[in-house]
Order: C-alpha cells, then structure tokens, then sequence
C-alpha cells in the first residue's frame, strides 16, 4: 500500500509529465531524484546513478559545480532581473553576448536570446520570414529539415522535427516543411553504397526537393550538425561539404542547430568546427549553462540580421522577445558554465573520454544483440537488433532499446532510448575510470536482456 502522502503519491496526484506514459505512470509512479553528485544522481532511496546522458544532453560540467551556484547568488543579490526591450541592457547580457559572438565558429554580428531550444528555432523562423518580406521576398519561406530531426516542440519547432510521436494528435502547423532523408548510413543506405556515395545521393536529393520546389520559395535549411534526441545519428563522411555546396548554389541559408551539439559536446567548442559547417544562424542551449538555469541563444550573421533590424527601424520595432529572455541570472550562470569548459578544456576531455566510450561499445559489437556502434566525441548510441546480417530490429519496434535502458536503470545507470537505439551523453567531466563503469555496466544490461529473450529471438 503506498502511502498517500509519499512523494510518489503526490507526484501521481498532481504531477502532468512531458515526454511520459500517463495511464503507465499511474502505476509505476515516479523516479524520484533527489541530489546531484558528479557524473551522479541520487534518487530518494538513496541508489546513485551514473547519469549518462547529462540529464537531457545538457549537465556537461557534472551535478555539483558549486561556481555556478556562486555566480547565481551574486547575481541574484545585485540585480535579480532585467529585461532588454526598450533600449534596456544589463551587464551579463552584454558580457555573454560579446563572448558569444567572439567564440562562434564563424564569424557571427548579434546575439538574441530565448529560454529554450524550441524558443529559439520557433524565433529563427519568425526572424526568416521577417526578413523575407523585409527583403521583398514574402513567396522565400520554406524550411527545409531531415526525417530523425529534433529542433523542440513549440508551435513551429514540433513541425521542424521529424519525429513521429512529437507530431501524432498534435497536427502540424507550420505548412511548407520539406524533410528529406535521415542521414543514416547503417539504416538508410542502398546495400554496398559507401559513405561518399550516400552522401552524394542526399545532397542529390536536396537539390531535387529544391528545384521541386521553386528556389525562390526556399529560405533555409536546419539541421544538427549531429543529430542528437533522432539517435545521435553521425553524418556520412563528406555530407556537410556537399549538402553546402547546394544550399550555396540556390542562395539558402543554413541555420545550425547545436542545441546538443554546442560547447564542446563534439570534441570542438561547436560542430561546426568539427565538420567544417559555415552556418547562418547558430542555435545554441543545453550545455550554454549546463542546464542549471534555463537558457538559449541565437547568433546571427550580418548578412541576415542586417535586414531584420532595418525593417525593425521602418516599422518601428521589432516585435518579437521574451520576458525571460536573456535573464541576467541565466547569462552569469552561462558565462561561468562557459569559462569553466574552457579552463578545465572539456571539449579536449569529450575527445579523450569519447573515444574511450566508443573503443569500450565496439567491444561489444560481437555481441548478438548489438548491431551498430557510432559517435563522435561525447556522443554515442548502439543499436540494438536480433539478427546483426539482416539488421532486423526486435518486435514490437523500440522494444529492446527499452528493455536495455530498463535494465542500465537496474545497474545504476540512467540512460535514454531512441527507437532501436541506447543512447550515451554523459557530462563532459567524466573520467576514464567512470567509463569504464559506464560501459561495464551496459554489457551487464545488454546481457541481462539477452537471458530474458533468448526465447523470442531463436
Ligand atoms: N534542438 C535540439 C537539437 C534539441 O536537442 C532540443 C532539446 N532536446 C531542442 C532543440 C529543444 O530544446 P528545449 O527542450 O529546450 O525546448
């Protein structure tokens, strides 16, 4: 009998939660976390957990880092919060734009700021659209994005991502979304086609969907650099060169989403750096503050803010921003969180500790449940399948991703599933002898769950 005023009952009797099973949650009630340590999270009964995936992709710098409670505090009792509309400024606004703008992996003009992912790219397209008619270009509005894409899930943001259960029962809003393939090569290439190849054919799509299209009518293209909530999908080598060159031909701007990707994640401050990207517009979250506030940013080029703050001069303003947005405690929080990736050189860790994450996976490929292993820098996932010739995932679809993730919770690992695949982002402060742990701990799942189905997959 549970006791109705534990924190489980009271969470079930109160408690809507995102991204979550409801008539399940009704019976298994909730994992309770109650205290961040590390790499670590404690939950209510006092198990630890290693967090691999950094919270959502964003705890990089670990669970206790007491600087940016500091940075928090001094900022809370100088000036708790300010706002930049009506000319208005503040220190740490000005301060985190500035380092922004002089870290970016292009050159970059201006910072915007938001408090979310999904904030942001829904903001990245009311800008676009802004300076389409600004331009005189108002038929200049399609959005192209790629199946397997996340990019949030506000009103635009959900119809930019490409995931089936972020669209089903919520209707898509945003007409005009031209999605093209995964970048995928273990699913989504023809047999024998090598990377090049597949590369090749993906930027020959593009330019098919383009001239389909009208170029005239294209704005943009978003994606991650690396795909992150889709499956930490890595892109085929050569993708990035050749999928610019169209988007240059037809005069369409990139928008770099690195929301997961951003501040070292990769083993570069950006992705972009990492696949030699020259994005448009930058999207960044997550690892802007390590999460320990809610925080995003966007930077633009001249080339595109140019225009949209003429046009905010013709109209007399640019009617766009967020109350929240920008808030000085978040900025402190995220200059520290930004000082502290480059003092500690993080990214360098992520490269390091990554390719020790990777090398202890690929061990596992001999493994019978594990058909794919890929990453680059921090960022891993393993796909599961139950014939490694065919690559013929388990049924029902999404099960045995599931399954293992259930069983990493067991050993002590939280993890996250994404369609046939386990997922690993955990901080950027680990230590060898963490993933060691971490990966010793997986194959104990994997082979937990291989006991359990042996059965079925005969
Ligand atoms: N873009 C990317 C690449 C993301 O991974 C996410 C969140 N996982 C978002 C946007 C949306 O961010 P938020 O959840 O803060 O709205």
């Amino acid at each position: 009998m549970v006791n109705p005023n534990s924190i489980e009952a009271r969470d079930i009797a109160y408690v809507l939660h995102g991204n979550t099973n409801g008539p399940k949650h009704r019976d298994v009630g909730p994992l309770v976390v109650e205290e961040g340590d590390g790499i670590y999270v404690i939950d209510n009964n006092g198990k630890r957990y290693i967090e691999a995936m950094a919270g959502l992709w964003s705890v990089g710098v670990g669970f206790s880092e007491k600087r940016l409670v500091d940075a928090a505090v001094r900022q809370m009792n100088k000036l708790p919060y300010y706002h930049s509309f009506y000319h208005r400024s503040y220190g740490p606004l000005v301060d985190l734009s500035e380092k922004l703008i002089s870290m970016a992996p292009v050159p970059m003009s201006k910072v915007f700021f938001t408090n979310s992912g999904s904030e942001a790219n829904d903001t990245v397209l009311k800008f676009l659209w802004f300076r389409a008619n600004a331009m005189g270009q108002p038929q200049k509005k399609k959005i192209i994005t790629r199946n397997r894409a996340y990019h949030g899930i506000t009103i635009a943001a959900s119809s930019l991502t490409g995931l089936p259960h972020n669209h089903r029962s919520f209707d898509l809003i945003v007409p005009d979304v031209i999605r093209l393939t995964c970048p995928h090569h273990y699913r989504e290439a023809l047999p024998g086609e090598a990377e090049e190849a597949f590369a090749t054919r993906l930027a020959e799509e593009l330019e098919q969907r383009i001239l389909e299209e009208g170029p005239e009518t294209v704005c943009a293209m978003i994606a991650e650099p690396v795909m992150g909530a889709g499956g930490v999908i890595v892109p085929p080598a050569t993708y990035w060169t050749k999928i610019q060159a169209v988007l240059k031909k037809y005069d369409i701007l990139l928008v770099a989403d690195e929301v997961i990707n951003g501040f070292g994640r990769t083993g570069e401050m950006f992705a972009s750096t990492t696949y030699d990207i020259a994005p448009d517009v930058l999207v960044l979250s997550k690892q802007l503050s390590s999460s320990y506030l809610p925080i995003s940013a966007i930077l633009f080029n001249e080339k595109v803010v140019e225009p949209i703050i003429e046009e905010s001069g013709r109209l007399g303003i640019l009617g766009h921003g967020f109350t929240g947005g920008g808030h000085p405690v978040a900025a402190a929080v995220a200059l520290e969180n930004i000082n502290i990736i480059e003092e500690r050189d993080l990214a360098a860790n992520s490269t390091a500790m990554g390719e020790r994450l990777r090398a202890g996976l690929k061990a596992l490929e001999d493994h019978p449940l594990v058909g794919e292993v890929r990453g680059v820098g921090l960022l891993a996932a393993v796909e599961l399948v139950v014939d490694k010739a065919a690559k013929t995932a388990f049924e029902p679809a999404g099960r045995l991703a599931a399954m293992v993730s259930d069983a990493m919770l067991a050993n002590g690992v939280m993890s996250r599933p994404s369609g046939e695949a386990v997922l690993f982002c955990p901080p950027m402060i680990i230590t060898a002898d963490q993933v060691d742990d971490l990966v010793g701990r997986f194959k104990t799942s994997l082979d937990n769950v291989l006991e359990s189905i042996v059965p079925a997959a005969a």
